[in-house]
């Protein structure tokens, strides 16, 4: 089984608790105005990676022991055949290796749409982020990028690692970037609040550096 990637990292620490693998698909329908991943937006089959070699490149990465899997996009409920096999072989290596990672998804579809579409993927994961983004709204909520975003959490291990994140208290988790660079590529790991980006694009202007291209522009 294969699923379109726009990229995968170790560790994230900006995007759930602990060190954790990031897993980017590609392909998005649901087009919140505002998106700031429009690179990850038109489905690419050239993109497509083997999940079992994926897994394989998580488990090395890792060294085994990652903290905390999170699936992002694009929208990983667009390839859902293809998510639901990542889910089951992600918690095959977790049963197997005894290990404790938590598994969370981002969605911009809303909840009550993925409870009736796609009961048996949610049963298969930690927590959730869904709903879809909504630029006017604020962007305080950790992890989350408008403010009627839910974090659901799904499991006990998802109630344990997620619980005081749901209502965020203004002392909460701090939003933060990380910042990864890939050949010509520089990418910024989380959730921005607004302004953020072009506040980025400007320092870096003023340090002589010229963005070719950002995903938050078309
Ligand atoms: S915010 Fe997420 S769900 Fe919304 S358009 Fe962007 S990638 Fe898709």
């Amino acid at each position: 089984m294969r699923i379109q990637l726009n990229k995968a990292h170790y560790p994230v620490t900006a995007l759930g608790p602990g060190r954790r693998i990031g897993i980017w698909t590609q392909g998005c329908s649901i087009h919140c105005p505002g998106c700031v991943s429009l690179d990850t937006w038109k489905p690419d089959p050239g993109r497509a990676i083997d999940i079992d070699e994926l897994i394989v490149w998580c488990r090395r990465v890792s060294a085994g022991a990652p903290e905390g899997i999170t699936i992002s996009g694009g929208e990983p409920f667009d390839q859902a055949r293809a998510l639901g096999y990542l889910l089951q072989a992600l918690q095959r290596w977790r049963k197997a290796s005894g290990s404790s990672f938590d598994i969370l998804c981002y969605s911009g579809y809303r909840l009550e749409k993925l409870q009736k579409a796609h009961p048996m993927l949610l049963a298969r994961l930690d927590a959730l982020i869904c709903d879809p983004y909504v630029e006017a709204l604020p962007t305080e909520r950790c992890w989350r990028g408008s403010h009627n975003q839910r974090l659901v959490a799904l499991t006990a291990l998802g109630r344990e690692r997620y619980a005081a994140h749901i209502e965020d208290a203004p002392e909460g988790e701090p939003k933060r970037f990380q910042v990864v660079a890939d050949g010509e590529r520089i990418w910024l790991v989380g959730i921005p609040h607004r302004g953020d980006l072009g506040r980025i694009e400007a320092a870096c202007a003023e340090r002589g550096l010229t963005l070719a291209a950002t995903s938050w522009r078309a």
